[in-house]
């Protein structure tokens, strides 16, 4: 692939098929949201449905100050709070979970799935959620389905909820007749008009059947079977991955889209998998990679040379490395993701520069030894610690940013690199 004024090399001959470093691995004090984070984007995506978080005032504060107060819509996420009670108070709490979701959904009359969203509390974890969903779904049969999954602390970190969440969707997958012809699911949250994008593409290479797993409504939910190739979308979705393999499906192996190297491997991945030729897919991506590079000259500029250290937080902290790399020139020192999913991520790891240090898990003391020691030009962290290493002097980018914005595709390649470049832009002016 030829990127304006430079050539990338092919994986099979690039510097990094082989890291150099073995990872950290670190299991410490960690500095990360809980799964919860994730409601904030699925019911955006998810039109039709309801997230109930079943937690304590901490989850409610949580949800309110990430998902913002929506004083003019009707918001389609609530917290039911259950205060401390002994196992004998369990039948009461069941009773009044029952009571809080037959008024949410005698209020709200558009809802057609419902997701019990279990949270760490003691209180929460003694009561069985998997069962209310199924009580539930009967009471509330054929109208509403009621789901749960786990949004937990203890069990996840902030994107781990988005995995959690569609791997509860799977079961809920019609099986396809296994004669059908070979169709393609893309699994992962992304924005609408970044689906869109997708799609008008893999319809353009001519890939017949393309669906979407979160899909935008219950009725729109695809079917899944051994006829099923799915391309992830995002690099934390373990256990859906683990739930579709399950139901035959399988996954075609690929980087991801971040940037126009990540978008075309991932493109060149689906169209190589449903047997599209070299000169149709040119065709398709050709015009789209360029404008995607394009967009990233100017803040080649401003990027190259730096150098940018990982705080694990999101788990896109491979790719993003990946991407910074190659196509902007950034120097990644540290990159440290909460889980590094080696099966998934292998394409991306053989794209690393040999001698980056990844690390796994955290231990947030010693790692912040690292950063200070390593003196980077740019921290991607939580927002925890954003604030105390910028009054360190030290530049940061907040993670969360890098989900809550749509970044994939060629068309927000450019966006992408612009996230990164703006922190070094305003150190710059404020420097003056
Ligand atoms: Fe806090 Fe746990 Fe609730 Fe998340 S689920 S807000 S970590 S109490």
């Amino acid at each position: 692939m030829t990127a304006l004024g430079r050539t990338l090399p092919r994986p099979s001959q690039q510097e990094g098929a082989c890291l150099t470093l073995a990872p950290i691995l670190e299991r410490g004090q960690r500095e990360v949201f809980c799964g919860l984070t994730g409601i904030t984007w699925l019911h955006r995506k998810i039109q039709d449905a309801f997230f109930l978080v079943v937690g304590s005032r901490t989850c409610a504060h949580l949800l309110q100050s990430a998902a913002g107060v929506m004083i003019f819509a009707e918001p389609r996420f609530a917290t039911a709070i259950i205060e401390d009670r002994d196992l004998a108070g369990l039948a009461d709490a069941n009773e009044e979970l029952d009571r809080v979701v037959a008024r949410v959904l005698a209020r709200r009359p558009d809802i057609r799935m419902l997701f019990l969203v279990g949270s760490c509390p003691s209180e929460v974890i003694k009561l069985d959620l998997s069962r209310a969903a199924a009580r539930l779904s009967r009471e509330h049969a054929p109208d509403v389905r009621v789901l749960n999954y786990s949004g937990s602390g203890i069990e996840t970190t902030f994107t781990q909820g988005e995995d959690a969440c569609l791997a509860a969707l799977v079961p809920e997958l019609r099986s396809i007749d296994s004669r059908s012809a070979l169709s393609l699911l893309v699994v992962g949250v992304l924005a609408d008009v970044v689906e869109d994008q997708f799609r008008r593409m893999f319809t353009a290479l001519g890939i017949g059947r393309v669906d979407f797993l979160p899909a935008r409504s219950r009725d729109a939910l695809p079917e899944i079977g051994p006829s099923t190739r799915y391309l992830l979308a995002q690099p934390f979705l373990a256990e859906t991955a683990r739930a579709l393999d399950a139901r035959g499906a399988r996954r075609i192996p690929a980087p991801f889209p971040l940037g126009v190297e990540g978008t075309t491997s991932w493109l060149r991945a689906a169209s190589d998998c449903f047997g599209i030729g070299e000169g149709r897919f040119r065709d398709v991506t050709a015009m789209a990679a360029h404008r995607a590079e394009a967009a990233l000259q100017r803040h080649r500029v401003r990027l190259s040379g730096k150098r940018v250290f990982f705080f694990p937080d999101s788990q896109l902290e491979v790719p993003l490395a990946r991407f910074l790399s190659r196509e902007l020139g950034m120097i990644p020192i540290e990159v440290g993701s909460p889980y590094l999913h080696r099966e998934h991520l292998d394409e991306e790891l053989r794209l690393l520069p040999s001698d980056v240090q990844l690390s796994e898990g955290q231990d947030v003391e010693r790692q912040l030894d690292r950063c200070r020691a390593a003196a980077p030009d740019l921290v991607v962290c939580g927002l925890g610690l954003a604030n105390p290493l910028e009054a360190a002097g030290i530049t940061t980018k907040w993670s969360i940013e890098l989900v809550f914005t749509p970044v994939q595709g060629y068309e927000q390649a450019g966006d992408l690199a612009e996230l990164f470049a703006r922190p070094l832009q305003r150190r710059d002016m404020l420097a003056v």
